[in-house]
């Protein structure tokens, strides 16, 4: 596998990493192998977040005994410092830890959100401070928002970014671009544009052809998940003539009325959960698990048809979605 220098972190960190949300999903012996397995390997990056649950509480657990051998990052959703003390004490007890390797701040997709962390009082200030303790090695951003991200790299405050980078999401390339000028990390969260790729190993092989990008981090929760990334990544071949325009063919169908999972359409007034709904649809139409997603579908307090019409979703979604006319189609696939 192919090592990079996590910019000015200094760290090598294998180019596939392991993204921690769909450990939540699974148990603790899941993890366990999944740590075994990056081991075998030589992965070395693992991401996480205060956000995921009981995500850093099982990593934590798995870590026990091999925790140096990781670059280890989490990451607090505070804005303001106390938060952001209180997060990283709790991350440091569920990783079962002295120090972080990268605290992010995290999902700062909002003007907003970046004012409030770097004001006065705010979640970077206690992080500096944690790291004057030794608590945390280094400090990164991520966010879901290209221009709030690119502000963010261009305070020149943060070691890493994270972005979602993919083979349908390119907009974050000149925030990357930007990132590596400044001799930041930079590691690409989503890569399989959160499960919507019916060919994700030609996607995943495209994105570490990728040179503006030190890592990728593809969720994961089984050994063999990390067994194939892993194995993917050693034996990386570019994409060739047969390959490349079937990725073509499916970022062009995913181009239209394909949602990023980013929630900015949230709260809805109705309670509906989304994207949720929208990843159902996907796991029914796309992955052959229809009998699952309707009986998951089914579980939901609100579904598609509790829409009530207002619009609201869609005057907040970055890209545009015509997410009343697409909870009806999605509503079509799942309904039982
Ligand atoms: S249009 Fe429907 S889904 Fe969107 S916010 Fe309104 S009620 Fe919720
Ligand atoms: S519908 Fe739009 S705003 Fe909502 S999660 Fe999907 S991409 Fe994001």
């Amino acid at each position: 596998m192919r090592y990079n220098k996590l910019g000015k972190t200094g760290y090598e960190v294998g180019v596939m990493g392991i993204g921690g949300i769909p450990i939540q999903r699974v148990g603790q012996e899941a993890a366990a192998e999944v740590i075994a397995t990056a081991l075998e390997y030589g992965v070395n990056f693992l991401d996480t977040a205060r956000g995921y649950t009981d995500s850093e509480e099982k990593f934590g657990l798995a870590l026990q005994g091999v925790r140096e051998r990781f670059v280890l990052a989490t990451k607090t959703p505070s804005r303001d410092g106390e938060g952001a003390r209180r997060d990283l004490e709790t991350s440091l007890r569920m990783l079962r830890t002295d120090y972080i390797d990268l605290y992010q701040l995290h999902n700062v997709s909002t003007k907003d959100d970046l004012e409030r962390i770097l004001a006065p009082g705010g979640a970077l200030e206690a992080v500096l401070k944690a790291q004057e303790e030794g608590l945390v090695r280094h400090i990164g951003v991520t966010g879901h928002n290209d221009k709030v991200l690119l502000e963010a790299v261009e305070t020149g405050l943060f070691a890493t970014v994270q972005a979602p980078v993919n083979a349908v999401e390119r907009q974050f390339i000149p925030v990357l671009q930007a990132a590596k000028e400044r001799n930041m990390g930079t590691i690409a969260m989503k890569p399989l544009a959160g499960g919507s790729f019916m060919h994700p190993q030609l996607a995943l092989r495209q994105l570490l052809a990728e040179p503006l990008l030190d890592v990728i981090i593809p969720g994961v929760d089984s050994a063999e998940q990390m067994r194939q990334n892993a194995e993917l990544a050693a034996n990386w071949r570019p994409l060739n003539e047969e390959e490349r325009p079937l990725l073509e063919q499916e970022v062009a169908e995913l181009g239209r009325g394909f949602c990023r999972r980013c929630e900015y359409c949230l709260p809805c007034p109705q309670g509906i959960k989304i994207p949720q709904v929208f990843i159902l649809e996907g796991y029914a139409t796309r992955y052959n698990l229809a009998e699952w997603a309707v009986g998951r579908y089914a579980a939901m307090d609100k579904d598609a048809s509790d829409c009530a019409e207002c619009g609201i979703c869609e005057s907040r979604c970055p890209y545009s979605l015509p997410i009343r006319d697409m909870l009806k189609r999605a509503h079509g696939h799942l309904r039982q």
